[in-house]
């Protein structure tokens, strides 16, 4: 009798069943904001990726208010989903970069009924003590839990120069040290695919980021957008993307040195076709996902089958 298919690599929906039990989704939040690196306080113009819009495409409007916002996708979620429990997902932009007393009445606004988790994404530059402060007050006033999705896109300190990231490796590392401190969840996003990152890179950041114990991954496959420094500088065949094939292998070998108890929130990035230039080489998402499922398979690989680098392995035929 077949049982049910073997789960290669620790998908987000599992995780989301391990620590509530039930169904939970996660609802984006918009707020009228920008970003450290965009206004001039650490960079100006931002990312060479990033458009208008900061990183999220499916959001409500941010005139409503954070209530507002998470009422009006409740009810549709529920009715869809069925689901009862919700991630309140402060998405686009940075949303620790404003005022401490509006970052206060955000967060708090958005513990309403059913709401388990308050998901706040940043930059590594922009992770402070005090906001951390305000997160555990109302994670005990409302029984909430917290975690913190921070982008970094690449390891390599000349890569996050290359695209502007205006921030560097150092930084990321304070920031998750922090949120450490803090017992709150740290999530991570990545591009697995920067031109100016090579597969040793890629199996370095797996290692490094299980070394820090990070609970959380969101790969991204690069995807340009129109109107964009970096779109400006693909036009002009200034670099090329690598191909898909080169790409399945980079998240394959990711994810067999990422450690097993990390989950992935997702294995590639989407964009709307009108806003890029170049997306996931043409192809729809679910037919690179079979490919990294297939080879993951064809190779009989697990996440984690190639984590033998902690705790001294060295010295580890002395013990
Ligand atoms: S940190 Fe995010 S919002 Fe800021 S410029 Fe980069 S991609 Fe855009």
């Amino acid at each position: 009798m077949n049982g049910a298919p073997m789960e290669r690599y620790y998908k987000y929906s599992s995780y989301l069943k391990d620590q509530y039990h039930e169904k939970v989704y996660k609802i984006p939040v918009n707020l009228p904001l920008t970003c450290p690196n965009r206004d001039g306080t650490c960079g100006i113009g931002g990312c060479t990726f990033c458009g208008e819009i900061g990183t999220g495409f499916e959001s409500q409007d941010n005139s409503l208010s954070v209530k507002e916002q998470l009422e009006k996708n409740i009810l549709l979620i529920r009715k869809k989903y069925k689901a009862e429990k919700y991630i309140a997902y402060f998405q686009n932009f940075t949303n620790t970069y404003m005022p401490l007393d509006l970052f206060e009445k955000v967060v708090r606004e958005a513990c309403i009924e059913g709401v388990v988790e308050i998901c706040i994404s940043s930059r590594p530059d922009s992770i402070h003590d005090a906001y951390f402060e305000i997160l555990k007050n109302v994670s005990e006033a409302y029984q909430v839990n917290i975690s913190i999705e921070l982008g970094l896109q690449s390891m390599n300190h000349k890569t996050l120069k290359n695209i502007n990231r205006g921030h560097g490796f150092a930084e990321f590392l304070d920031a998750v040290l922090r949120v450490k401190t803090y017992g709150f969840k740290i999530g991570v996003h990545l591009i697995l695919n920067l031109p100016w990152d090579d597969h040793d890179d890629i199996i370095e950041t797996a290692k490094t980021l299980t070394a820090l114990k990070v609970d959380m991954i969101k790969i991204h496959s690069l995807y340009i957008l129109k109107n964009t420094v970096m779109g400006k500088s693909f036009e002009n065949n200034e670099f090329t993307v690598d191909s898909v094939e080169s790409f399945v292998d980079k998240v394959v070998d990711f994810i067999r040195y990422t450690h097993p108890e990390i989950t992935f929130q997702r294995l590639l990035g989407r964009a709307p076709k009108e806003e890029t230039l170049f997306c996931n080489w043409d192809m729809s998402w679910w037919k690179i996902q079979d490919m990294i499922m297939g080879q993951l398979e064809s190779l009989n690989a697990i996440q984690g089958d190639k984590v033998d680098y902690l705790n001294g392995p060295a010295v580890k035929k002395f013990i």
